[in-house]
């Protein structure tokens, strides 16, 4: 029987999942969670995508508090700089552009306007989020119909679910881990020693320590899949500055001579760093680009963080389950991780193993988690290898390197076909597919005939109504920081 869950490890990932364990199943479990103050977290990890707020909902925290508690800003997509080309520019917005047909998707209707003359715009132009995000505009209600996420402040995230983890009985233990007790004939963790020389005892263990994997990886020796030779970027410098400016309703992220920079706007300060391949970039050249590039004056010191894309071969081992950076790693270009973290518990929660843990259950998690991360990694492999950039030996690269067949047949699918698709359970619908390739500068030969049958007449007034109803949508907004003032402005001390 399980009934008694530790959770080692109190960043991101930790109290994520003893917030979701306790709300959900805290009557039916016992939860401790172990985390070390000397050791800390890796503190970045600050950029969301829309299924926090489905996440949210299901823990029934309140949107308000939770802004004004984590100076949190609106999310409406990712500006993507310089990628496809030098002075290129694109947005990766959240929403879905125009309105489809069962048998063809909108883009399809816009290449054929396109072709004929009919339509002289970006598809972004039917696409409210898209605009929005351009006109700096935002507000939220209960049936809006607006996809956004957040900008959130890390730290005094974990800091807000630790409240909510604690009043719903969560015990934390502060303390060094020093070593992790298997039973000795089947392999399967006991218990926990810290550096006090308290033992914590567990039926089922979360393993949220991090990079360092300390029961998944140094105790189970469960092994990783290195993913560096489609991503080769393992090492980011991260600072924070002064906020010298409105907050912006997106996240940008820059392409730089050996990698790309993110710049993400809290209600008190920005949030930067560099993300970059070691291989062409040294640490202190990083730090020294980084701050070359930043807005407003930084308030703490460059930290370099280093790391290396893959994930594990298991992330549900033996009675270990493995949940945020211990589970694998995939770069924050499309702010996947916390996403990845809420479904890892999300999965647990739904397969929990009450009376006892059985190879059908694991292998069921592990095959569907590991389906996960390799449909964002192709995603994210797509912005790197899209790229006509040939001005440094990082992009001629990426440029030119082998990438995996999943994600060959889907660019090809797209350039002969105009077609997109989301499989079954990925994260990433047709429109980001669409606006990444494009983006970048792929387009399609040819697109659905079906669009050809529409009177030009019809598809011009189709169009016209589209955009003309994203755009009376768009004025109706209020601007991002006039809104974010009145509704969530941050509480806390900066
Ligand atoms: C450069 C970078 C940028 C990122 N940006 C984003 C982003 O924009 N969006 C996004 O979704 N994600 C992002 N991420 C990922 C995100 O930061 C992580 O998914 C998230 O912070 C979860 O981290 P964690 O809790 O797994 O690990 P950590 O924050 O490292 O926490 C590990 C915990 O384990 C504890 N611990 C470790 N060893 C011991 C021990 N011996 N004894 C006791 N306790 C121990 C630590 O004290 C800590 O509490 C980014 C990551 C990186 C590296």
């Amino acid at each position: 029987m399980i009934k008694r869950v530790v959770i080692a490890g109190g960043g991101t990932a930790g109290w994520i999942t003893a917030a979701a364990l306790s709300i959900q199943m805290g009557e039916l479990l016992e939860i401790i969670l172990i985390e070390s103050d000397a050791i800390g977290t890796v503190g970045v990890g600050e950029a969301s995508i829309p299924p926090m707020r489905t996440f949210h909902k299901l823990l029934r925290i309140d949107e308000q508090e939770f802004m004004k508690a984590t100076s949190a800003t609106f999310k409406l997509g990712i500006s993507f700089e310089n990628w496809g080309a030098l002075g290129d520019h694109y947005l990766h917005a959240f929403g879905k552009a125009g309105k489809e047909t069962w048998l063809a998707d909108f883009h399809h209707f816009w290449l054929c306007a396109k072709e004929k003359g009919l339509a002289n715009d970006e598809i972004g132009e039917y696409c409210i989020e898209h605009q929005a995000a351009k006109a700096n505009k935002f507000a939220t209600s209960p049936d809006s119909p607006i996809s956004y996420a957040y900008h959130l402040d890390a730290g005094r995230y974990a800091g807000f679910l630790r409240k909510i983890s604690e009043e719903k009985g969560v015990t934390r233990i502060e303390g060094k881990i020093t070593r992790i007790n298997q039973n000795s004939s089947t392999g399967f963790i006991e218990s926990i020693d810290l550096e006090s020389g308290l033992s914590i005892k567990g039926d089922l263990f979360v393993d949220c320590t991090g990079f360092r994997g300390l029961l998944i990886e140094q105790t189970l020796h469960t092994g990783y899949e290195d993913w560096s030779h489609w991503l080769p970027c393992d090492s980011a410098v991260a600072v924070q500055t002064t906020a010298v400016e409105p907050a912006i309703p997106y996240t940008r992220s820059i392409s730089r001579d050996y990698g790309w920079q993110w710049r993400i706007p809290l209600q008190h300060r920005v949030g930067n760093g560099l993300v970059y391949c070691s291989r062409y970039l040294s640490d202190e050249k990083a730090k020294e680009n980084l701050l070359q590039n930043v807005v407003g004056d930084p308030l703490s010191q460059p930290r370099v963080i280093k790391f290396k894309t893959g994930k594990r071969r298991k992330f549900w081992n033996k009675n270990c389950v493995a949940i945020g950076l211990s589970s694998g790693f995939l770069e924050p270009l499309e702010s996947t991780s916390i996403h990845l973290i809420m479904m890892g518990v999300t999965r647990l929660m739904q397969l929990f193993p009450f009376s006892g843990i059985n190879d059908s259950i694991v292998n069921h998690y592990n095959q569907a988690s590991s389906d996960e991360f390799e449909q964002i990694r192709d995603f994210i492999i797509l912005h790197y290898k899209a790229t006509s950039r040939e001005d440094t030996a990082f992009w001629r690269f990426c440029k030119n390197m082998e990438i995996p067949d999943t994600l060959r047949q889907r660019m090809n699918l797209f350039v002969e076909n105009a077609q997109a698709y989301q499989a079954g359970g990925e994260l990433f619908r047709v429109d980001s597919w669409l606006q990444v390739m494009m983006g970048q500068g792929i387009m399609p030969k040819s697109y659905h005939p079906f669009a050809r049958l529409m009177p030009d007449n019809h598809l011009r007034e189709f169009l016209g109504q589209l955009k003309s109803q994203v755009a009376q949508v768009v004025n109706r907004l209020p601007e991002h920081e006039t809104f974010i003032k009145s509704y969530c402005a941050f509480s806390g001390t900066k």
